[in-house]
């Protein structure tokens, strides 16, 4: 699934790519990804007409700003946006396309079919569903340490499946916070209350570094087709932890493992990352 800097990723592409666009006609084939309204002629009807402003992001979902309208966008596993000419193919699993004034045509593919758009007047996207309940936004300014250590400190859950609730952070998945628990050496099943503060600190600083480093290496990699994931290879050449089950850790040399927190799988490395109690002592004396 695409975490926030694929997302974000995305919505740079897009904005470069259909912002000051016209909508002539909407033609939605799969009525299953409109989540509202729930009238799917009244949705094409909707946009006809309007010119695409901008396209921001909350968390992992895609926010189109038309003329008095927003389109909210979440490509959930699979859902991937290109711009095509009118006159070119359309692919299987193209389930809406958004036809412009200039003849091009931006389409939503995907195979999965769990992507879902919801319309809604200017705001009212905020304050419901599916956008009411996200968390902090964690590239924003208002992302400060202490935002951050008023959501994690008090809480008796472990740290990976608190990272990963959006209603408290919004946008991390279990790439990027297997990568940031790594950077920031902690080991995802401590209890988020266990963190000391300097330990707040360093996971915080983790988070913003890894996202902006992702976002980075993905901002640089996508030419005129809007990609929901596949441009991930890009970074994951830079991974720390995700996916190096048995591979070298970057910083101790020893190997990361496997295992399953709150179901998830999760890679980290245990001589960096050790359960709290464990850091000093016999675990030292075989190094
Ligand atoms: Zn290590």
């Amino acid at each position: 699934m695409p975490e926030l800097p694929e997302v974000e990723t995305v919505r740079r592409t897009l904005e470069r790519l259909v912002a000051g666009k016209t909508i002539e006609a909407v033609t939605v084939r799969l009525p299953r990804i409109i989540q509202r309204p729930d009238d799917i002629a009244a949705f094409e009807a909707m946009l006809e007409g309007r010119t695409i402003r901008a396209v921001e992001r909350r968390g992992k979902f895609l926010r189109l700003l038309l003329d008095g309208l927003v389109l909210v966008s979440h490509l959930r596993m699979e859902g991937r946006y290109g711009v095509y000419k009118a006159d070119e193919p359309v692919e299987k699993h193209t389930h809406v396309t958004f036809r412009f004034t200039d003849g091009t045509e931006l389409r939503y593919k995907d195979v999965r079919q769990f992507g879902t758009m919801h319309l809604f007047d200017p705001g009212d996207d905020l304050v419901q569903p599916p956008l009411a309940k996200l968390g902090l936004e964690p590239l924003d300014e208002s992302f400060g340490f202490e935002a951050f250590a008023a959501v994690v400190a008090d809480k008796t859950t472990k740290i990976k499946p608190l990272l990963l609730n959006q209603e408290y952070i919004a946008g991390l998945g279990n790439i990027y916070v297997d990568e940031a628990l790594h950077k920031a050496g902690i080991h995802p099943e401590r209890p988020a209350d266990s963190l000391s503060r300097k330990e707040l600190r360093a996971l915080h600083e983790a988070i913003v570094t890894t996202l902006r480093e992702a976002v980075d290496a993905g901002g640089s990699s996508i030419k005129s087709y809007v990609n929901g994931q596949g441009e991930m290879g890009m970074f994951q050449q830079q991974l720390s932890a995700y996916g190096r089950k048995g591979e070298p850790c970057h910083r101790c040399g020893g190997a990361i493992v496997k295992t399953v927190v709150g179901g998830r799988g999760t890679h980290f490395c245990p001589q960096c990352q050790k359960p709290k109690g464990k850091r000093s002592g016999a675990a030292r004396t075989g190094v």
